[in-house]
């Protein structure tokens, strides 16, 4: 059986790597990877990879959804993971096969080693997550569905925000909007507003937004499993001077942030670029999380924008700069968006309009 571009030259790529390792077989247990390896969607299921061999262990349940979403891989049908998987592995015929080191429990490693006596089994890390860091033009398609996907939930959830309205209600509001759009929430949304804005990760409460607020909204919503992550910080009614000064500050060090992607620039050197901004201010103190985070089967993913991250940025690279700025007792403001490294520069994803003054709804 052949396999469908992109599946063939991922695998390619996978089986080089391999090889470097100086393993013949890699067991693939993260479900995120076997998806973006094989197309398996599946909630459980491991890959056999060998340079002539591209199998999906999985159970009767997902036979029929294997043949449909991973047609390129041979089924192997188990009963039981912890009896059957050593005989899957065991098949390849493999001397030395690597397992994923950050994805096998202890236990898991131990009933192998003892089933799987003439098979060394080698420890890797992020031999499919290095592949997945640079993102090819079809990722890059369902990216930007799934951004413009996300602005329009913004849209919808900023035309809903009054005084009286529920933090949680809004979030729900949000998901529906996402749902019947046709794509899947990449997370819980976040609405935040007033002190609690100061929770960088605040859940959504029963507390009605109040006139004054600064609201923080964070949400993503995915497509065919890529997942794009935007937020934007308004005030309800009126807006204080404090308000306004402190949006402007974030806005700026987000500026400086953006501008600063681009291909070869170290990593950290970006999240320095922003993080700058606001340390000159004096409120460097209140900006306690890295500027950004990739994102693409999963929310956050490689690579990192944070202090000491020496990583170099390549263009493929998607990830979002998100400084946030937040005064405990008072309120928090972050804004986000998630954009593509190209070789020129960088490119938005994310088109939810800013504006240089704290918007007011
Ligand atoms: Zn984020
Ligand atoms: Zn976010």
């Amino acid at each position: 059986v052949s396999l469908a571009a992109p599946f063939a030259d991922r695998l390619a790529r996978l089986r080089a790597a391999i090889a470097d390792r100086g393993a013949q077989g890699l067991l693939v247990s993260n479900l995120v990877n076997v998806r973006y390896l094989s197309g398996f969607s599946g909630s459980s299921g491991w890959l056999l990879i060998a340079q002539d061999a591209a199998r999906l262990v999985s159970d009767f349940r997902y036979r029929l959804q294997a043949a449909e979403e991973a047609p390129g891989f041979e089924f192997v049908e188990i009963k039981r993971a912890d009896e059957d998987l050593p005989g899957a592995i065991a098949a390849l015929g493999c001397e030395a096969v690597g397992f994923e080191a950050a994805h096998v429990t202890v236990d898991t490693h131990r009933r192998l080693s003892e089933r799987l006596p003439g098979v060394r089994l080698e420890p890797t890390t992020d031999l499919v997550e290095s592949l997945r860091i640079t993102k090819d033009e079809g990722e890059l398609a369902l990216l930007a569905r799934a951004a413009q996907l996300t602005d329009a939930a913004m849209k919808h959830a900023l035309s809903l925000l009054a005084p009286g309205v529920g933090e949680r209600a809004l979030a729900v509001e949000i998901e529906a909007f996402i749902l019947r759009a046709g794509g899947e929430v990449a997370f819980g949304p976040i609405v935040a507003a007033g002190a609690r804005g100061a929770l960088p990760h605040a859940r959504p409460t029963e507390h009605a937004i109040q006139r004054g607020e600064a609201v923080i909204l964070d949400l993503g919503a995915s497509v065919d499993g890529y997942a794009v992550d935007l937020t934007r910080t308004v005030v309800v009614g009126a807006g204080s001077a404090r308000q306004r000064e402190v949006y402007a500050l974030c806005l700026a060090a987000q500026q400086a942030g953006l501008e600063a992607l681009r291909p070869g620039a170290a990593a950290e050197a970006v999240d320095a670029a922003a993080r700058g901004v606001i340390e000159q201010a004096g409120l460097g103190e209140c900006f306690g999380h890295g500027l950004g985070h990739g994102v693409g089967l999963e929310i956050h993913e490689a690579p990192r924008l944070a202090r000491r991250e020496s990583r170099a940025l390549e263009a493929g690279m998607v990830v979002t700069v998100e400084p946030g700025i937040y005064l405990p007792g008072e309120f928090g403001v972050r804004i986000e968006d998630t954009a593509v490294v190209t070789p020129q520069g960088r490119r938005l994803l994310t088109q939810s309009p800013k504006t240089q003054e704290i918007p007011v709804v």
